[in-house]
């Protein structure tokens, strides 16, 4: 019987499993270079980590590979209503680090001169600069920080939404509300996608499920090592007299982060107790460490009211960098996860990276170090601009 044109497609080329901010980019990069895809997200696009994310679109890596990333997505960020035709609300207000302990500043200049190498225009600043910059910052012990000032925020459902779009446009088939079961093989070939819609034969398959990848990995015997941990957001009420450009400020030491958000400020910080798990419900046990350190670095906005807020999870690997490649055990097996809280700013980039690496094309960087085989290997490769 002939299936409805809402119905599954019965086989695909690529089938890419997630419709985050990495799922969605896969699918629009695919979808442009003539790749019949089918999506498979088992919510809504966006529902995972990447509709929970600040937001924040920043350059500033101490790893090479994810500055070389980062640089080819803001440069598509920048482009975007263009390619593939959205607005995604991008402020390029810059992105500034402030720092507090000398050997976070040691480490923050050196990874300026990287960055300076690969041709951006981050700099060190004073402590008397950093504070100019980002006037509601307070504190004698600021050594000084580290900012780049095309950097910023953008939104994160505008740009699902926007390679979504895009790739229906372009053919792709992109289904919400239906959940990958399983991958059948045969041999170490993959043969089909099972999902609780029916099956989709195909050989070859994207994960991009964020931090479900485990499971995902697992479905084929490949151990993604991808932690879920939670984070939270809070919003404030309106405050007065907030410069438009103010920049995405961080404290280092603390993670403690804020940037504009309408007429108030998104704020979050990192919890050191918060234990892995999927829940995102919301906390409140970790509001009084954040006001500490609101108190002491930025304390006009602890005089102002919270309006909201939300948890989501970070998907954490153990050396807190991405994961991407492919399978050795099951043909064709490709992912890209673990982006350990930096993931959306990535998107555009792996995006592309995974449209070569189905087309066997060698991709704008050399990404082989980032394969999961490196925590077998002992060949990790730190991230120090973790937030
Ligand atoms: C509070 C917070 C703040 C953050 N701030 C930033 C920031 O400022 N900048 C930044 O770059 N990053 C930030 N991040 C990290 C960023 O959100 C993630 O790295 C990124 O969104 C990961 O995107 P993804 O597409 O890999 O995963 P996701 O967006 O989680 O998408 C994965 C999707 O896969 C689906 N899925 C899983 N299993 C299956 C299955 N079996 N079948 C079908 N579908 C499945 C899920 O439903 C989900 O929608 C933040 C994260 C949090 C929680």
């Amino acid at each position: 019987m002939p299936r409805s044109p809402s119905a599954l497609p019965d086989s695909a080329t690529v089938v890419v499993i997630g419709g985050g901010v990495i799922g969605t980019s896969a699918a629009f990069h695919l979808s442009e270079a003539g790749v019949d895809v089918v999506l498979v997200e088992r919510r809504q696009l966006g529902s995972g980590s990447t509709s929970r994310a600040a937001g924040g679109v920043r350059t500033q890596f101490s790893d090479v590979l994810n500055i070389e990333i980062a640089k080819r997505s803001l440069a598509a960020f920048r482009d975007f209503t263009r390619r593939p035709g959205w607005e995604i609300d991008l402020k390029e207000v810059g992105y500034l680090f402030v720092i507090t302990r000398e050997q976070d500043l040691r480490a923050f200049e050196q990874s300026v001169a990287l960055q300076r190498e690969h041709g951006l225009d981050s700099r060190i600043l004073t402590s008397r600069e950093t504070c100019e910059l980002c006037s509601l910052l307070e504190g004698d012990d600021i050594l000084g920080g580290s900012f780049s000032p095309g950097d910023g925020h953008a939104t994160p459902d505008g740009v699902v939404q926007g390679y979504a779009s895009g790739a229906r446009a372009l053919g792709a088939h992109l289904r919400t509300g239906c959940e990958v079961l399983a991958i059948s093989t045969s041999g170490d070939r993959i043969t089909e996608v099972m999902t609780d819609a029916g099956p989709i034969r195909t050989n070859v398959v994207i994960c991009a499920a964020g931090p479900w990848s485990r499971a995902c990995g697992a479905m084929v015997g490949v151990d993604l090592p991808v932690v879920p941990l939670r984070r939270q957001i809070l919003f404030t009420e309106p405050m007065q007299g907030l410069p438009n450009k103010l920049p995405m400020t961080i404290d280092f030491e603390s993670s403690f982060y804020f940037h504009r958000e309408g007429p108030g400020l998104l704020m979050g910080m990192s919890d050191p107790y918060a234990a892995p798990g999927f829940s995102v419900e919301t906390t409140d046990d970790w509001i009084p460490d954040l006001m500490a350190v609101v108190r002491r670095r930025a304390p006009r906005i602890a005089d102002i009211g919270i309006r909201g807020g939300w948890a989501g999870l970070y998907e954490m690997t153990p050396d807190h960098n991405a994961i991407i490649g492919e399978a050795d055990t099951a043909s064709r097996f490709l992912y890209a996860t673990g982006f350990s809280g930096h993931g959306f700013l990535q998107g555009p980039a792996v995006g592309e990276i995974l449209r070569d690496m189905v087309l066997r094309r060698p991709p704008f960087i050399d990404i082989a170090p980032l394969s999961a085989d490196r925590f077998d290997a002992a060949a990790l490769r730190p991230e120090y601009n973790v937030v």
